[in-house]
């Protein structure tokens, strides 16, 4: 499995922790060994919590990939579609 088919696959389930533990084992060995994953994932959780304060991801010095935020935005999609996480967690005024 290359980098890209293991993120796309693994990365969603990754961030929301529903990842078995042996997937998440697995995943999180390949991000201890790849550097390019890591940095794709830390990537991907900067614009999560950018996209949940309601900003748009930081375009000066840091360029995410396109491809990137596509899938970050197919991600809030689902999520919203599935409404797993309206009203959860923190008092963030909206
Ligand atoms: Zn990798």
């Amino acid at each position: 499995m290359n980098c890209q088919a293991l993120i796309e696959k693994f990365l969603y389930d990754y961030h929301a922790g529903t990842l078995s533990t042996g997937k998440k084992l697995e995943f999180e060995l390949h991000l201890t060994l790849c550097r390019a994953c890591r940095r794709y994932v830390d990537s991907y959780k900067k614009t999560i919590k950018l996209a949940k304060e309601g900003e748009v991801p930081p375009e000066a010095g840091g360029e995410p990939p396109a491809e990137l935020v596509e899938a970050i935005l197919a991600v809030s999609r689902r999520k919203r579609e599935a409404g797993g996480d309206q009203r959860a967690g923190s008092a963030a005024p909206s």
